[in-house]
């Protein structure tokens, strides 16, 4: 992984971030910790060391390239699987409070392992769905920043996502290769969802990969009944 380093430093300046030894260290011992457990159960079929600070590290944070996280203080991730991009937005910006949000038990626990391990503080793993956790008041409507990756299509997404957005707030999915990202597959979800405005950034991560990121705002509240119940946004998306 070291050898990357330089090339990872490059790589982020592109986002006006800097990398830190620290930071790095983070990393490495996040990527080491991936390795071991991924042999025990299934977080990634991207090991290499390479492909990881390109795929994972690098992909999660080119959101720096859409979002300014400068006014955000509150960042929730949905269907974060081992962590991608929740744990290293987190190492970037620990100012930042992070919830990373999971349906499978065993990943929520490699996740407390490696909060505990780099030492992060003011971020939780949680284990649930996010058509449950939408409706509970703890988590409803009080992040300015919800992103999503590798999850579902856009328009299941708005219904786990957009309740967890503050009204003002935004929600960002990472989307890979060829996208859903036509208008007509989500635009009533996000009207119907309290979202407004959108807009979506096509753009070639480490000039090899096509990628794009549908940004929505908030603009009303959610209504009561979303999100519906576990199973149904997948099932039957707003279309
Ligand atoms: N975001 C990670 C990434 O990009 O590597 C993981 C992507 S993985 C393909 C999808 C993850 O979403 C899985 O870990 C799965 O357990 C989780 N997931 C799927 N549906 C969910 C739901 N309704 N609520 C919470 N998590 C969910």
């Amino acid at each position: 992984m070291n050898r990357y380093k330089d090339f990872f430093k490059e790589s982020i300046s592109e986002y006006g971030l800097l990398l830190s030894d620290e930071k790095w260290e983070c990393l490495c011992n996040f990527y080491k910790m991936l390795l071991e457990k991924n042999k025990v159960m299934n977080l990634t079929a991207i090991t290499d060391p390479f492909d990881v600070v390109v795929k994972h590290f690098l992909d999660s944070l080119s959101l720096c390239s859409v979002f300014d996280f400068t006014e955000c203080s509150s960042v929730v991730d949905v269907g974060t699987g081992a962590g991608f991009p929740g744990i290293v937005l987190k190492i970037f910006f620990p100012e930042i409070n992070f919830v990373l949000v999971d349906s499978l038990g065993k990943r929520v626990s490699f996740l407390e392992d490696v909060i505990s391990e780099i030492s992060l503080k003011n971020i939780c793993a949680i284990h649930g769905r996010a058509e449950d956790l939408g409706h509970d008041l703890k988590y409803r409507e009080q992040f300015d920043l919800c992103v999503s990756r590798a999850v579902a299509n856009i328009a299941t997404l708005c219904e786990y996502c957009i309740p967890f957005v503050k009204v003002g707030g935004s929600f960002i999915a990472y989307k890979s290769g060829n996208t859903d990202d036509d208008p007509e597959k989500f635009e009533k979800a996000v009207n119907e969802l309290g979202g407004e405005k959108y807009f979506s950034k096509k753009f070639v991560l480490n000039g090899e990969f096509d990628r794009s990121f549908i940004c929505i705002s908030k603009s009303i509240s959610t209504p009561e009944k979303y999100p519906r119940r576990p199973g149904i946004p997948g099932k039957r998306p707003i279309i």
